[in-house]
């Protein structure tokens, strides 16, 4: 049974979707005004962990992810540089969809943009305007907050703080200056306009999210995601306007993840310490491991950034794949299937029960290296059978449809396709064996393979500092050699800068 902890009643409940069968998920996407800042990626991969658990868990998934390509920030950008929101905000969609991709993240069902959306939105407005619960004050119309009883539920403000009447137009603003909000902003100098029903002017943030949910997705819907940044006042305007307009329960579960931090202070681009993707990947690291650094962390605690931290998940991702890199290359062995499927039965059933534990992740991940501890002697002594071998693998493959970290493929800081980190190719003593992993560039693959071949001749001829010196050789091009009982492997490593 899954539980999740449900932000609304700050507690852990078992999970059940409206429709049973279909889950209906809605993230926050990226406000486009600026590239993503990888605390924003840790948001989307916390929610693309959520939506392959739900697959993985034979639960059909309907995701919305909407673009913010109108709001204070955007049109503050356009104007800056003197363009339209489109032009202006193109380029940032363009490169958030390529980032997703890289990361690894499935793509939404769909991906909404505000500015496509101003009819659902007026519509919703006419509602509220009709009901009593909006009122217009000088060709803006505000949410009366007083009128929504359940005003405050989930960010848990106490409700003697809520001050009727005081009003405010800007999209983002603190819990203590808590008042009516804009659903419509009136026109202003150099803002777009749109002309419609209820006057000209512009959307406010929020109505966008309730507009583009109920579109996509119905008026109660099971899952709404976001960081806990957007508690307040995002989600609670967001309720508050769709439950007051649709008269029935917005959304059954709200999940959000706590913040990435550098230094103690929330990763944000209005404090100028962040990193994009592309920041990180240019100093040589692969995606996949900026990914599983992301996600294992528990989505509710906070992940404090450093690149020592990134190293460790470089280094763990890298016990795994050198793990599935020696069982490719069992041959054979005398441990019997049956001798190896108990454990891995445990291990699946471990992995499983963490991730139903409001993505306990940690557990999960813990199983995993348990796993390959229990293995690891077993392999070393070549006790391993092939087929037990091939059942290991084939559940670290079932497995990755959650984590989706194995490597692939990945991209460089210069576009093209670069070498992966932690796949070994491997070879006997004397006599390197020919293998090449399907996904590496050949010209580099044989290239490393001929050294090797020629380090292993000169340890058969007894030059050991010819030997040497090849090592020394491949390690300052980031190819660290590792011998061991019966094979060489190697993989790509950092190399510190100089
Ligand atoms: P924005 O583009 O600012 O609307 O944010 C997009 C998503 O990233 C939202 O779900 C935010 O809550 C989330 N987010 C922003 N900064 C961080 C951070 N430092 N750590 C985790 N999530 C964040
Ligand atoms: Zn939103």
């Amino acid at each position: 049974m899954i539980r999740f902890h449900n932000t609304l009643s700050g507690k852990v409940e078992a999970f059940e979707p409206v429709a049973p069968g279909l889950v209906k998920l809605y993230t926050c996407g990226p406000t486009v005004y600026d590239f993503p800042h990888i605390g924003n990626w840790r948001a989307y991969v916390f929610e693309d962990l959520l939506k392959r658990f739900l697959i993985f868990s034979g639960y059909k998934v309907t995701h919305v992810m909407n673009l913010t390509d109108v709001d204070d920030k955007t049109i503050r950008g356009a104007k800056a540089k003197g363009v339209g929101l489109e032009e202006y905000t193109r380029p940032f969609i363009e490169a958030f969809k390529k980032d997703l991709e890289t990361l690894n993240i499935l793509p939404a069902d769909h991906y909404p943009r505000a500015t496509g959306h101003i009819q659902e939105m007026v519509d919703i407005i006419k509602v509220l305007l009709e009901k009593g619960f909006a009122y217009k004050k000088d060709g803006s119309i505000y949410f009366a907050i007083a009128k929504f009883p359940a005003y405050g539920r989930l960010s848990k403000f106490n409700l003697e703080d809520l001050r009727p009447g005081s009003r405010g137009d800007a999209d983002e603003y603190e819990k203590e200056s808590v008042h009516d909000f804009a659903l419509w902003k009136a026109p202003k100098e150099g803002e777009p306009v749109w002309e419609t029903e209820i006057g000209p002017g512009r959307p406010g943030w929020h109505i966008e999210c309730s507009a583009m949910s109920s579109k996509y997705l119905g008026r109660t819907f099971d899952i709404h995601c976001g960081g806990v940044d957007n508690i307040f006042p995002h989600h609670e305007n967001e309720i508050a306007q769709s439950e007051a307009a649709s008269g029935v329960k917005f959304v059954n579960f709200w999940l959000h993840c706590h913040h990435l931090v550098v230094d103690g202070e929330k990763m944000a681009k209005s404090k100028g310490n962040f990193y994009t993707l592309e920041d990180i990947l240019s100093k040589g690291y692969d995606p996949r491991e900026v990914r599983f650094l992301l996600l294992s962390t528990h989505y509710r605690k906070m992940l404090n950034f450093t690149f020592e931290a990134l190293e460790q998940a470089k280094a763990a991702r890298q016990r795994i794949g050198n793990f599935l890199g020696e069982l490719k290359d069992v041959t054979n062995g005398t441990a019997e299937t049956a001798e190896v499927l108990p454990l891995i039965e445990t291990a699946r059933e471990g992995f499983v029960t963490g991730l139903e534990d409001d993505l306990n992740i940690s557990e999960s991940m813990a199983v995993i290296f348990s796993l390959i501890k229990s293995l690891n002697p077993l392999l070393s002594r070549g006790e391993v059978s092939k087929s037990a071998a091939q059942k290991v693998l084939d559940l670290f493959s079932s497995l990755d449809e959650v984590l989706a970290i194995k490597p692939s493929p990945i991209r460089s800081a210069s576009g093209k396709i670069a070498a992966l980190t932690g796949v070994s190719a491997t070879g006997a003593v004397g006599t390197v064996v020919k293998k090449q992993p399907s996904d590496m560039p050949n010209r580099l693959d044989s290239e490393i393979q001929e050294r090797i071949e020629a380090r292993q001749k000169a340890r058969a001829d007894k030059d050991f500092a010819l030997a040497d010196a090849i090592r020394k050789e491949l390690l300052a091009e980031g190819i660290l050699l590792e011998d061991t009982k019966d094979s060489v492997r190697w993989k790509k490593i950092v190399l510190p800068r100089t």
